[in-house]
């Protein structure tokens, strides 16, 4: 088995995450598209690849061969087969990722390394690697080096941030982060509902609701202060945010989300 080219990144499925990670990948200057070898059974999810300059083979095998880094990225019961079909192409000189909810490293290992002992990590991306914004976390397998690691958190920090955590942990993440946009998107929606109440246009109340959760998000990240910090700034005595705090307190929302992460992690748990 001739070696593959350092820095190649293969796709086993091509669909809507694949697509993500790909662009995020050659925006953030980490390969090219011609150094993206991808397969999908799927006609038009191959042209999506070449579409953007990358090779769009035509079987699984053909992806494994040409990459170092494979990206197992079909939906979950699908995992075994992919990597059942091409794990005689796979060597311990290439790294498997599989972004596959809820299929345990113990799994992909047992489909990967049948002939190799092959790295393999697994991550809990979000759908925020469609703009460049991911919240990821990922666990190592036995066969996994530090310069393996890196190169999971040099490819998952180029399109979000990315943490790692023993994989046991992967299901709380998936309750955090995996699930967390949606928790987002009604927060946005019932602020935006909120300004209409006090008598805005709906088309200027969305956009400062989703405007003010991201300046939020970004000053927490960025100022590196915590929030209650955050929060206590912008509270004067007896003025209007500390009356809107209250209100929101006295309606549990703290609780809320607290208990919407937890249900999520339980649900996780029960489908892993
Ligand atoms: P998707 O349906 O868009 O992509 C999966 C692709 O796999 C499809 O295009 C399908 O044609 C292709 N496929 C089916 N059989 C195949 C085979 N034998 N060989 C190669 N390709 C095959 O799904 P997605 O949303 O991109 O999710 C992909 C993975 O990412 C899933 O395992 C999911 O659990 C994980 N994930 C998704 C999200 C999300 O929010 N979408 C978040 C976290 C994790």
């Amino acid at each position: 088995m001739s070696p593959v080219r350092p820095g190649t990144i293969g796709f086993l499925g091509a669909g809507q995450m694949a697509e993500a990670m790909a662009r995020g990948f050659v925006k953030a200057g980490l390969c090219k598209p011609e150094d993206i070898t991808a397969y999908d059974p799927w006609d038009v999810r191959r042209q999506v690849f070449e579409e953007f300059g990358a090779k769009a083979v035509t079987t699984n095998g053909e992806v494994v061969r040409a990459s170092e880094t494979v990206f197992v990225s079909v939906k979950p019961n699908y995992v075994s087969t992919v990597l059942e079909e091409t794990s005689g192409d796979l060597s311990p000189d290439q790294l498997i990722v599989s972004i596959a909810a809820g299929v345990p490293l113990e799994k992909i290992e047992a489909a990967a390394c049948k002939s190799s002992k092959v790295p393999c990590v697994r991550v809990m991306p979000n759908t925020p690697c469609l703009v460049g914004a991911a919240a990821c976390a990922y666990a190592a397998g036995k066969h996994v080096s530090e310069a393996n690691g890196k190169r999971v958190e040099e490819l998952f920090g180029a399109i979000g941030v990315i943490r790692k955590v023993p994989e046991n942990l992967l299901d709380a993440v998936t309750g955090l982060s995996g699930s967390g946009p949606a928790y987002v998107y009604l927060a946005i929606e019932a602020m935006a509902d909120g300004g209409v109440a006090a008598g805005l246009p709906r088309d200027v109340a969305l956009p400062l609701a989703a405007q003010t959760v991201m300046g939020a998000a970004k000053m927490v990240l960025e100022t590196g202060q915590h929030p209650g910090a955050l929060k206590d700034n912008v509270c004067s005595p007896g003025g209007t945010t500390i009356a809107g705090v209250r209100a929101l307190e006295k309606n549990g929302v703290r609780s809320a989300f607290i208990e919407g992460v937890n249900a999520a992690a339980d649900r996780a748990r029960e489908m892993s």
